[in-house]
């Protein structure tokens, strides 16, 4: 697999729950802004999709977001 992610966990840090970084395929989640583990899990699945829409030119950053939201939405209504 080309350029696998990479997903770092973080004790302490910015205020946001994860970022991804495109330019070098990693993942930060900031375990301090969450509330249990299935939190916790939710963010690493949202930079996890942000990580395969990576090459996709198609959306710009507020799309992205907004469709990574459709998809969280989208789960709960199938289970
Ligand atoms: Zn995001």
């Amino acid at each position: 697999m080309d350029n696998p992610l990479s997903v770092d966990l973080k004790v302490f840090g910015k205020d946001e729950r994860g970022i991804y970084y495109q330019e070098t395929h990693r993942a930060i989640i900031y375990l301090n802004n969450h509330e249990s583990l299935d939190d916790i899990c939710h963010t690493i699945t949202h930079e996890v999709i942000h990580h395969c829409l990576r090459d996709y030119e198609e959306i710009d950053e507020i799309q992205e977001e907004s469709l990574i939201f459709s998809m969280a939405w989208a789960e709960i209504s199938i289970f």
